[in-house]
């Protein structure tokens, strides 16, 4: 037998694979992974059927269809004024998780660091080792997990090279806000240091607040890559659809090794959604169709006794149980799937340490009746 050396020694299955094949094997109700139970339009199902019957069946160009970046473009500017040229600066990524892998190869080196906020999306720091980069984490913490700027100025130094944002932020639902912009902006001026903005929740906003994308701001804007999500937008996370957006100088490098780790992605479906998204009340709409969810579903978990956390924007509400029980919130995230029938998210797992502030991650993209039943199960369960 030959031997291998693993390259991420301390990665396993990620949580998100655990936790729904859990759910489903106990017949849990699966607030675990965040994606809706419910189906993306039949409009745009019959429109990328027409790309196919059309003959749209062979590789879509690299960068991606143009119809499809020429739209994105024109969503990016009329959303947040940026100008995005689609043949040098947007490409088509089989999902966030792939445009994040790749935009963080494209950049890092052995020994240059990374500056991450945790608790992160897991897919950050796996991505910056394989390439011999060096995570610096900073750990936020609830209930309204701020980033501490003074912090943040002590970690950057000559070796900083990039640091990763994610607003609507997962799992926390918190969101970034004009100060942060400011703090940022201050921080990276006139310094070497590039910015990875996780966006995918970028439409799933609430309350009339602002998503201040990188986009937004000249100075961030220049040294940014942003990722974006079709499947969050179209309800449709199975397709595996993304895109990210950088300055040309950027995005050419991206695009180096975008080519040799997918090539391109899904032509039908390109051509599909780009035909749908020339109505703009899709992506308009959605800030309201969530809001609703997440004020259903607050209102039914208020009376099972777990403290609510305020959530901003994203799929997800979290809550805090540390008065009903010392518990990890692994152990009892395992016990409600058990025993309550409901599955969800441990937060210590985005942890580098496991920190375990007893904080639990549902997610709201569910049927009013899906929600309801989870509900009444917690309620049920007597917490
Ligand atoms: N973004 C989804 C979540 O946070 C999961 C994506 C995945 O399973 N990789 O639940």
């Amino acid at each position: 037998m030959t031997s291998i050396v693993s390259k991420l020694p301390q990665v396993g299955t990620t949580i998100f694979t655990t936790m729904s094949a859990l759910a489903a094997e106990v017949d849990a109700i699966n607030l675990s992974q965040g994606f809706p139970d419910y189906d993306c339009s039949p409009e745009l199902i019959e429109l990328v059927n027409k790309a196919m019957k059309d003959g749209h069946n062979q590789y879509a160009p690299m960068a991606g269809v143009k119809a499809l970046r020429e739209q994105i473009a024109y969503k990016t500017e009329k959303l947040h004024g940026a100008v995005y040229n689609p043949d040098t600066e947007i490409t088509v990524t089989a999902g966030g998780t792939q445009a994040i892998f790749t935009a963080i190869s494209a950049v890092i080196h052995p020994n240059d660091e990374v500056i991450i906020f945790e608790p992160a999306f897991d897919c950050y720091a796996p991505a910056i080792k394989l390439m011999g980069g060096i995570v610096k984490s900073l750990e936020l913490e609830p209930p309204d997990y701020r980033i501490a700027w003074d912090m943040v100025k002590k970690l950057v130094n000559s070796r900083t090279k990039l640091i990763i944002l994610n607003s609507p932020h997962n799992p926390t639902a918190t969101i970034l806000r004009k100060e942060d912009i400011e703090e940022l902006s201050a921080i990276v001026k006139n310094q070497n240091i590039l910015i990875l903005s996780d966006e995918v929740y970028e439409h799933l906003i609430y309350d009339g607040e602002t998503h201040h994308s990188m986009a937004r701001y000249p100075e961030l804007q220049q040294r940014s890559f942003i990722v974006a999500s079709f499947g969050k937008l179209l309800h449709a996370t199975g397709w595996k659809i993304g895109y990210c957006l950088a300055p040309a100088y950027l995005m050419q490098e991206f695009r180096k090794v975008h080519q040799f780790l997918v090539f391109s992605v899904n032509s039908a479906m390109q051509y599909g959604i780009a035909e749908y998204l020339k109505n703009e009340d899709i992506y308009l709409s959605l800030p309201g169709f969530f809001q609703q969810k997440r004020d259903h579903f607050r209102k039914g978990l208020a009376q099972t006794g777990l403290e609510l956390l305020p959530s901003y924007g994203s799929y997800f509400q979290s809550v805090k149980y540390g008065h009903l029980t010392l518990e990890s919130d692994t152990d009892f995230a395992l016990r409600l799937i058990k025993e309550a029938g409901v599955a969800c998210i441990p937060t210590s797992v985005f942890y580098t340490q496991g920190t375990d502030y007893r904080v639990l991650r549902f997610c709201f993209a569910k049927k009013q009746e899906t929600l309801d039943d989870a509900v009444n199960r917690l309620i049920e369960f007597k917490l």
